[in-house]
């Protein structure tokens, strides 16, 4: 049999689905409704793209939603004001500052200024160091994405050894510490790495989040590894990840697609943890 035919294609829409759907139910049995804040500065088309993901994903689970839209040169001191009166909300649970943000604004102090029961993204400092610390309150919603995906297969992670392509706060690092935490081995990969495929030809799991279209070929895969592609980029007018997917599709035992895979994963994961928020904060068994 070619590795064609026994190469899984992981799909995050149909697992997003069935997360939503569960949701749904547990909201409409519970005596109080979640509710999510998303603040969007500015008018970045991704930015708005995936805000509207977002929307429109808490609205069909049936979450309490404020969108909370503000100009590009909004002052710093509005936005921690927004913030902080969101923080005393009964009615929200979680809060997201959609990123990336303006340069005059300090990104740290507005993710420190998020109360860290509603830091539904896990970026406030408080949560980076719960993850890890190994107990997590909150994983940043694209690594609890991709972890819910890997979980999907039943593959054991302990021992494994995970390549994690890209280093950023937001997916990167989180990523690789969430496998660290689980007794993977792991290394982390970025910009600056000498013999980029020295590594990933090696790794069980490889899990790329970079942004550059078809960074990762085929002859930089193990054969039989599973393949995770987190990036999103415009290449002649389609949307792809950082993985070259048919090429790379031949020789994993489980690869993502781009679009529908990690994507739709991310923002399910987003409402797991305002779920996860509202049962904190109003002190429910979850
Ligand atoms: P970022 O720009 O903050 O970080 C990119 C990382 O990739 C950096 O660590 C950089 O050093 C590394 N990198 C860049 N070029 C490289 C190369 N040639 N070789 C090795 N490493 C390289 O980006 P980010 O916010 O982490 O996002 C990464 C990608 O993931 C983007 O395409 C973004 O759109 C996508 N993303 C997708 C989701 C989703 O839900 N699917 C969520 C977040 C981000």
């Amino acid at each position: 049999m070619s590795q064609e035919h026994i190469t899984k294609i992981l799909s995050g829409k149909g697992l997003a689905a069935k997360i939503r759907q569960n949701l749904k139910y547990q909201i409409a049995k519970s005596k109080i409704q979640p509710g999510l804040a998303v603040i969007l500065v500015g008018q970045d088309p991704a930015s708005e793209m995936y805000v509207r993901f977002k929307s429109q994903a808490s609205n069909e689970v049936g979450m309490y939603l404020e969108t909370i839209e503000l100009p590009e040169d909004v002052r710093e001191k509005k936005l921690l004001k927004i913030i902080e009166k969101l923080n005393k909300n009964k009615k929200i649970h979680g809060i997201l500052v959609q990123l990336p943000l303006p340069a005059h604004i300090d990104v740290p102090l507005i993710l420190e200024t998020i109360d860290p029961m509603k830091d539904v993204d896990g970026f406030n400092p408080e949560n980076v160091g719960w993850l890890s610390a190994g107990a997590p309150e909150f994983i940043p919603a694209t690594t609890r994405g991709i972890w819910s995906l890997v979980q999907s297969t039943n593959i054991t992670v302990a021992g494994k050894y995970v390549v994690m392509v890209g280093a950023s706060n937001i997916v990167g690092k989180p990523t690789a510490q969430m496998f660290l935490n689980h007794e993977a081995t792991v290394t982390v990969c970025h910009k600056k790495t000498k013999d980029l495929a020295g590594f990933t030809k090696k790794a069980d799991i490889l899990i790329s989040a970079t942004g550059v279209p078809h960074l990762i070929k085929a002859h930089m895969v193990k054969p039989g590894a599973m393949v995770i592609d987190v990036g999103t980029a415009r290449l002649n007018g389609k949307t792809v990840g950082d993985v070259d997917f048919d090429q790379v599709k031949e020789k994993a035992s489980y690869i993502t697609p781009v679009p529908g895979g990690v994507g739709p994963m991310t923002v399910a994961s987003l409402l797991q943890n305002t779920w996860d928020a509202m049962c904190l904060i109003e002190d429910i068994e979850n």
